[in-house]
């Protein structure tokens, strides 16, 4: 049994062999991987060592105290969050071998490609096709809001394989390499000025047979491993007590006194308690999925994510009045990396609406949570039981 002692010692011995000060950074994080200490609780060979996975703030903790460099999460949260999981639950040997080193270490950056112009909700309806022609799958459609599209190397996607069978069953999950002729990504601009996200054309793109994740037709059943793995990615990351949202609005309100009144101090003091509490319940999350995958807690978690930072982020304009409105810059803008919590109260306000939408609505998480948490009678779904063909649309 790998124990907080043992995480230790391996990690000195890396540090040892690899000086983080003449090392070159990929290099670091390679040997990292090997060393399994990259996520504990994954297997050997995979960048683990089968470790409780509430030890990896051991490492994290060793690392970050000598200045080791980390692997940017931020640049890759789909890889991490949400490609990683998949992977490792449902790739072939070959597939895991050949993904999840790269990813973890950056060189190779992640996308989504789910959402269609008409199935985001309502996902199972989508449309994208994909044909079987030998050994590969011959792929026709249109995907949307793909985040990091434009720096991606790889995608996860789903498309539909048998349009014959109800919308759940003709679905079939693959890894689509975004540098393929046919994929065609295409900027589309946010709210906030910026566009991080994109519209996607797939034209005859080929994926091999063996860049399929799970069997033919039940890529339904994979894609819940990602969607749930989102809703923690999104709404359970670990943060120090004011990390989030509420980080930037109280540091305002401790170095201007003059904005103060008694009405926001009471709705500020609220915040900060419920923040506090979602920030711990979140931890509690972490430590539940030491048993497993998460269900739909996450979206529980996610729920609270999104309302906070959208109550937050208006109380920080409201608080900062006409200086709140004040917006830093239009500029088109390609991100590498989202930070919710960056840049201006302007930035923070108008990125914090799309909160509520990316990773599941907030009402469709409400569903959820009243179905598979609470137990409460299900939505009546006539289209259960009929051809995707036949759905109207
Ligand atoms: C910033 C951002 C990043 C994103 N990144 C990605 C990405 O990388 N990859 C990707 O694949 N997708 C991505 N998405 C897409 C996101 O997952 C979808 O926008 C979302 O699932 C909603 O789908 P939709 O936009 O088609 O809205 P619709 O499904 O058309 O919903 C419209 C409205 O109807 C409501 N509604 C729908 N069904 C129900 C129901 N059964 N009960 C109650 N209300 C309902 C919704 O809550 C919503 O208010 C991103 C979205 C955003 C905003």
């Amino acid at each position: 049994m790998t124990d907080a002692a043992e995480l230790q010692r391996r990690t000195a011995q890396l540090l040892a062999a690899h000086p983080p000060a003449n090392t070159d950074r990929i290099d670091f994080l390679k040997a990292r991987f090997d060393a399994g200490l990259a996520w504990v609780h994954y297997p050997e060979g995979l960048g683990g060592l089968n470790a409780p996975r509430s030890l990896q703030v051991v490492v994290d903790a060793e690392l970050e105290a000598v200045g080791a460099p980390d692997n940017d999460p931020r640049r890759n949260g789909i890889g991490l969050g949400m490609a990683a999981p998949t992977i490792l639950k449902y790739g072939t040997e070959e597939q895991k071998q050949r993904y999840l080193r790269p990813l973890w270490v950056g060189e190779e950056v992640w996308c989504q490609l789910f959402s269609e112009p008409g199935a985001g909700s309502d996902l199972a309806a989508l449309g994208t096709r994909a044909v079987r022609e030998g050994d590969e799958w011959v792929v026709n459609g249109q995907k949307v809001w793909t985040s990091g599209a434009h720096n991606s190397r790889w995608a996860i996607l789903i498309a539909r394989t048998d349009p014959d069978v109800p919308k759940h069953a003709g679905i079939t999950y693959f890894i689509c390499d975004m540098t393929d002729p046919g994929v065609d990504v295409r900027p589309l601009r946010q709210i906030t000025g910026e566009a991080e996200f994109n519209e996607v054309f797939l034209t005859d793109v080929r994926i091999p047979d063996d860049r399929r994740l799970g069997e033919v037709g039940d890529g339904w059943r994979v894609a819940q491993t990602t969607l749930n793995n989102e809703r923690v990615a999104i709404g359970g990351m670990r943060l120090p007590r004011e990390g989030g949202m509420i980080g930037p609005v109280s540091r305002t309100w401790r170095e201007r006194p003059e904005l103060r009144t008694q009405d926001l101090h009471q709705r500020l003091l609220k915040l900060w308690v419920d923040a506090e509490v979602a920030r711990l319940t979140a931890e509690r999350l972490r430590q539940q999925l030491v048993a497993g995958q998460p269900g739909p807690e996450g979206a529980g978690m996610k729920l609270a994510f999104a309302r906070l930072n959208q109550e937050i982020s208006g109380l920080e304009v409201e608080l900062r009045g006409e200086e709140g409105l004040l917006y830093d810059d239009w500029t088109l803008r390609r991100p590498e990396l989202v930070d919710f919590t960056g840049r201006d109260a302007g930035y923070r306000y108008l990125r914090s609406k799309g909160n509520s939408i990316e990773g599941g609505t907030s009402e469709v998480l409400l569903n959820i949570v009243a179905e598979r948490v609470l137990g409460l009678p299900a939505e009546p779904r006539t289209d259960k039981d009929v051809a995707w063909k036949d759905l109207a649309r």
